[in-house]
């Protein structure tokens, strides 16, 4: 069987991980799949350098062995910080109001994408698959291309794909793409983005493209696009919830909220994870419910992420005064309704605290899958299980279709799904649960992994 390379913006593996807290969904998949294949994984070291050297830094670690390589501080301004998290993410989850659109973060971005090419290029023999991740590294693979690379390559997009109306408000839209159909197989979490894509490169490049295959040619050269919705580490997270730290974790928040439901929600302080606007939704059910109140306390945990972008900053001033508007309107002496903990937890911590509350909120705006979402499902009490209320904006919906769907944007749905969530009766709570619960164990990471490797290793290799 050939090895695997996997090529990221971070390398993750658990070793490297310091505290607790914020990983994105990436890092658990990703390790799992380098271990069934002897793989290697490159990356930035999450390190900046005056000037880019390509000097490679290895780590093995649970057989998985990591190359990387540190940036030059100009590199993160303009292509982490600028291109890819202040223009490509915004434009992605669909907000071109908080897109900007600087020149410099264009040219950034292809020159740390042609460093990383030359840099991992003598990394890779012959036989190897190559596996790019996300939206930090879509021209890599014709950059690999370009230097002669015959390999077949894949590229997983772990964003949403933007409808073609708002992509083409990107300057050099079309070099993005045609930079991306140098890939053999582009991989999306569910068909929504991937018809997107395939709208686009019909649309705008005048590609040939097969709906039914997914085959899109242009240039003599055809990519298969598909979706594969990732799943959890199932086994690993469930293998959490039996330690003492769940446990507690679990017996921890119930003794502190006694007599009430807990309802929680878990997100990165992200704009498209919909936070202000699920405050709003809360604020409405106890505004339309106000004999409720007591009833439901409700957690919000939400670890910081990309502090030196102005729109995260402005994210979490806007969510601390919202939620601070309804505690300070709706608190007595012995409840505050809603607890913010601005912390990443651990997964053992997790699994206690989603097992302890009785309704998961998960309301983005736009989410390319949510992870969270299927944890809560699992950590779910078999005989007792909570209810899960999800975005239909989040790619999550597509596979969880008996959570309480809801229009994030919208207050009063919010509000009133809370509503049926707390008096639904056990019975079609658990009918719920169980079809949501099968899918969660068995569409799991290791069968995204195989699924994407496995039509990976049947493309034909590139005879450009
Ligand atoms: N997470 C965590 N600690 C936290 C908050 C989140 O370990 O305090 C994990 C969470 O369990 C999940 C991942 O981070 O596995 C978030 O993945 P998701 O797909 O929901 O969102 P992303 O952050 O990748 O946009």
């Amino acid at each position: 069987m050939s090895r695997l390379v996997v090529i990221s913006n971070r390398v993750d593996v658990p070793k490297a991980r310091g505290v607790a807290g914020a990983q994105g969904g990436l890092s658990g998949a990703l390790n799992s799949a380098l271990k069934q294949n002897r793989g290697i994984w490159f990356g930035w070291s999450g390190e900046d350098v005056e000037e880019f050297t390509g000097h490679l830094h290895f780590q093995r670690h649970d057989g998985v062995t990591t190359a990387t390589v540190d940036l030059a501080t100009q590199d993160v301004e303009e292509y982490y910080n600028g291109y890819a998290n202040s223009t490509l993410w915004p434009l992605f989850h669909y907000r071109i109001d908080l897109t900007e659109y600087e020149r410099e973060f264009g040219v950034g971005y292809e020159r740390v994408n042609e460093n990383f090419a030359s840099s991992v290029l003598p990394l890779i023999d012959q036989d190897d698959m190559v596996w790019v991740h996300d939206y930090h590294l879509i021209p890599l693979g014709e950059r690999l291309r370009s230097k002669g690379l015959k390999n077949r390559m894949g590229f997983f997009l772990h964003t949403p794909w933007p409808p073609t109306r708002l992509l083409v408000s990107l300057p050099f839209h079309e070099r993005l793409v045609d930079a991306m159909l140098h890939y053999d197989l582009i991989g999306f979490q569910c068909d929504e983005w991937l018809e997107s894509f395939l709208h686009y490169c019909r649309k705008e490049l005048g590609a040939d493209v097969n709906e039914q295959t997914g085959e899109v040619t242009l240039n003599g050269h055809t990519s298969i696009a598909r979706a594969y919705p990732i799943g959890i580490d199932y086994d690993h997270f469930m293998s959490k919830g039996e330690t003492g730290e769940a446990k507690q974790a679990q017996q921890r928040l119930l003794s502190s909220t006694r007599h009430r439901l807990a309802m929680i929600g878990v997100d990165r302080l992200d704009y498209s994870k919909g936070l202000p606007e699920r405050i709003d939704g809360i604020g409405r059910f106890f505004d339309t419910y106000p004999d409720r109140v007591r009833e439901l306390i409700y957690i919000q945990i939400a670890p910081p992420s990309r502090e030196g972008i102005g729109s995260y900053q402005d994210i979490r001033s806007l969510l601390e005064q919202k939620t601070g508007q309804i505690n300070g309107a709706r608190s007595e002496v012995d409840i505050v309704p809603i607890r913010y903990v601005n912390k990443g937890q651990s997964q053992e911590e997790l699994f206690g605290f989603y097992r302890a509350s009785k309704i998961g909120l998960v309301t983005p705006l736009r989410d390319g899958m949510n992870l969270v979402a299927k944890e809560y499902v699992a950590a779910q009490d078999p005989e007792d299980p909570g209810v899960l209320i999800l975005s239909r904006f989040a790619g999550a919906a597509q596979q969880l279709q008996d959570a309480l769907l809801v229009n994030p944007h919208s207050p009063d749905d919010v509000a009133h799904n809370i509503r049926i969530a707390l008096d639904m009766p056990l019975a079609e709570r658990k009918e719920r649960w169980e079809r949501m619960h099968q899918s969660v164990k068995e569409e799991n990471v290791q069968r995204w992994t195989q699924n994407f490797t496995n039509d990976l290793a049947a493309v034909a290799p590139s005879v450009q």
